[in-house]
């Protein structure tokens, strides 16, 4: 197909529904695609909803290894509609490696590898990291509507501000002084109130090297700002009763779940 100015407008959006946050009907997956809507509409482009049961049905496993092959594979069923799809990574090209558990970590090759003479995979976001990714999406006003982390209808915000996910990318928005513009969507005076809980986990993991944590630590020290004894103390204690990992327990478990079925398989 002519790779022409017309192939390369952005046209549609896709939410695509895998079951995997409490199943297909769940209240989060109907938030998510919800919000998904409202993005295409804001956008001005056509909103798809495709649901697979390849992860839950099929695969039957944790879903790290196989969530670039379902979602891209997803796209090229549709592959009469698109000559080239934005795929979003969330790794750097610095931060990719082969990764058994995580194949989201070596997106670079997934995308090249998935590409066809039909559809062509383009790995948006290689060249930035997390944290470039968050100065640059922090000064738009889109962003500060619509982000979402783990909706949930309960909560007093879209996103519930307190999970692991939302700690960390609350944190990142505060370490670049933009969490106050993101207040419709988390709990800004909950983070404000409680920031040692917050910074505790960012420390911890900052030990156990994870890359968000230790940039999000830099930003702090670049603008000056400084914690708390209290906050270092809760940090060190939870990083003692992880047993000196700063990886969240349920994901060691699922990682383990991983590796014992690569093993029985070979
Ligand atoms: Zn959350």
């Amino acid at each position: 197909m002519a790779q022409d100015d017309e192939t390369r407008k952005l046209s549609h959006g896709i939410f695509l529904n895998m079951g995997i946050y409490g199943g297909y009907d769940s209240e989060m997956e109907k938030c998510l695609e919800k919000n998904s809507q409202e993005i295409c509409k804001d956008v001005g482009i056509e909103f798809l909803l495709i649901k697979t049961n390849t992860c839950l049905d099929l695969y039957r496993g944790a879903h790290g290894p196989v969530v670039p092959s379902i979602m891209m594979g997803t796209i090229l069923s549709l592959q009469k509609l698109f000559a080239n799809y934005l795929y979003s990574v969330d790794f750097c090209a610095e931060e990719q490696f082969f990764d058994v558990v995580h194949a989201a970590r070596y997106d670079w090759l997934n995308t090249l590898c998935f590409s066809t003479q039909n559809v062509r995979f383009w790995p948006i976001g290689l060249e930035a990291t997390r944290m470039d990714k968050v100065k640059f999406l922090a000064n738009y006003e889109f962003s500060q509507n619509h982000t979402a982390v783990c909706i949930n209808s309960k909560a007093n915000s879209m996103n519930c501000s307190t999970c692991a996910k939302c700690t960390e990318t609350m944190v990142e928005l505060d370490s670049v002084g933009k969490l106050e513009l993101y207040d419709k969507v988390f709990d800004v005076k909950h983070y404000k109130k409680n920031i040692p809980y917050y910074m505790s986990y960012t420390f911890m993991k900052k030990w156990g090297k994870e890359e968000a944590a230790t940039d999000s630590v830099r930003e702090y020290r670049k603008r000056k700002i400084h914690f708390s004894l209290k906050t270092y103390v809760w940090a060190f204690c939870k990083y003692v009763r992880r047993g000196f990992r700063a990886a969240n327990p349920n994901r060691i478990k699922v990682e383990e779940i991983i590796w014992n079925e690569i093993e029985n398989k070979q």
